[in-house]
């Protein structure tokens, strides 16, 4: 077992833990998407469902959209779009956290800035008591897009 895993078994607990305290039902097909939706990096919610359905074949993609939606609605998940126009999820980081999305290939990763939370804790204080989720995306070429963009050139921009 990798600490990956211990990582993600605890973070499945946790997000369980929060749906009982907020008197949500945990049922088996709950926690196969929150399963789903944990085991991969920042999957569509296409992706989810396939996998849940494979446990659970009556699942409806309605079913993964709503129980996603509630994650996020408790603050136990993010959503982001991508290049796709996919809806993806990240259930495993709920804190405040970026996302870089490729234009091309749809690759979605975590930017960890640090400045972060402090924006975050700003906006709330400012946003007279609305009660407020974020999302905040960078978007472009991810390495290996950038990469086949510009074979030839040598891209450096020098000021
Ligand atoms: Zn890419
Ligand atoms: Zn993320």
């Amino acid at each position: 077992m990798c600490p990956g895993d211990k990582t993600q078994t605890r973070r499945i607990d946790e997000i369980l833990e929060k749906v009982r305290a907020s008197g949500g039902r945990v049922t088996p097909q709950r926690v196969a998407i929150i399963k789903a939706a944990i085991a991969s990096d920042h999957p569509s919610v296409e992706q989810v469902y396939q996998a849940v359905r494979v446990e659970f074949p009556m699942t409806s993609l309605a079913t993964v959209y709503k129980t996603l939606s509630m994650l996020q609605e408790m603050g136990q998940a993010v959503s982001l779009g991508s290049s796709d126009d996919a809806l993806h999820y990240d259930l495993l980081t709920p804190d405040p956290h970026a996302h870089a999305l490729c234009l091309r290939c749809g690759r979605v990763r975590d930017l960890p800035v640090s400045t972060l939370p402090d924006m975050v804790s700003e906006a709330s204080e400012v946003a007279d008591g609305w009660r407020l989720t974020r999302r905040i995306d960078f978007w472009g070429l991810c390495d290996d897009c950038a990469h086949e963009a510009a074979p030839a050139e040598d891209r450096t921009e020098r000021a």
